[in-house]
């Protein structure tokens, strides 16, 4: 057994980002570019309205996945193929762009707290220009293990013999948002080949030798191995592992792909309304 240790613990970065709601940004900074197969990791956490409701009105994206969960609040997604969902508090929806989609991320909500992370997942070359497609499921439907001082929420991958209804078969995603109680630990096995990091949103949190305060975004070493315990404070935080692709990234805003001419296509086509090209598969429950 070896357990993953801190490789590198970095802070958020505030950003503006849609019609002008503010994210905290750590994927995708200058501080960390990107984390393979990860390429952006957006935290939103406000309870004034004027942050957030301005939301993301229609915008496009091509050669990625993005994973949107919500821990609180309300937000409605549209897209120009005529997709349209609601995430809730608890929900959440994997959004495989791939060969383009436009659409619209916006708040249901006018007062209140609003939280949530949106993640991007990079797609292999074979895999950016296939059709696009999302995995939807309401609060219910997220699996959640329980035991003494500790839950952990199953979004993507397993636990504990637990299946996430949210399957990410190309970069094997798992997904976890774990709370626990004061003096707790939580432990996990994994494939060593996976890398990834842990967000801690609430509290406090022990890693290894590394102590994380709130808001920190650790990057985790190699190992099979997962070990993470509270303090005398709750903690709360999300741990997410994947698959790293290890192709050459060229990013443009909302278009990723594997180089300069695969971007200057996507502008093109975006420009041109040739972006979206197959309209989206729908999978909910
Ligand atoms: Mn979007």
């Amino acid at each position: 057994m070896k357990i993953r240790n801190v490789k590198q613990v970095h802070q958020a970065m505030e950003v503006s980002e849609g019609a002008g709601v503010t994210v905290f940004r750590t994927i995708g900074t200058p501080r960390v570019r990107n984390l393979d197969p990860f390429l952006m990791l957006d935290f939103f956490c406000s309870d004034d309205p004027d942050d957030y409701i301005a939301g993301f009105p229609d915008h496009p994206h091509r050669g990625f996945v993005t994973f949107t969960y919500m821990i609180d609040g309300h937000m409605q997604h549209r897209d120009s193929m005529g997709n349209e969902g609601d995430l809730r508090s608890g929900g959440a929806q994997w959004m495989k762009a791939a060969s383009g989609v436009i659409h619209s991320e916006m708040p249901k909500q006018t007062d209140g707290l609003m939280r949530g992370f949106q993640l991007w997942i990079n797609l292999p070359a074979d895999e950016k220009m296939s059709a696009p497609g999302y995995q939807e499921f309401a609060p219910e439907a997220i699996p959640e293990v329980e035991s003494n001082g500790s839950r952990v929420r199953v979004l993507m991958g397993n636990y504990q013999g637990v299946e996430a209804p949210i399957k990410d078969e190309i970069t094997q995603v798992q997904y976890l948002d774990v709370s626990l109680e004061a003096g707790q630990s939580f432990e996990h096995e994994l494939p060593e080949m996976l890398q990834g990091f842990v967000y801690l949103f609430e509290g406090e949190a022990q890693v290894g030798d590394k102590l994380l305060p709130e808001h920190s975004f650790a990057v985790l070493d190699n190992g099979d191995h997962i070990q993470i315990r509270s303090t005398d404070k709750k903690a709360r935080f999300i741990v997410v592992m994947g698959k790293p692709i290890g192709e050459s990234i060229v990013q443009y805003g909302p278009f990723v792909m594997n180089s300069e001419d695969e971007i200057h296509q996507a502008m093109l086509d975006y420009r041109d309304g040739r972006l979206v090209q197959q309209k989206a598969q729908m999978v909910t429950g």
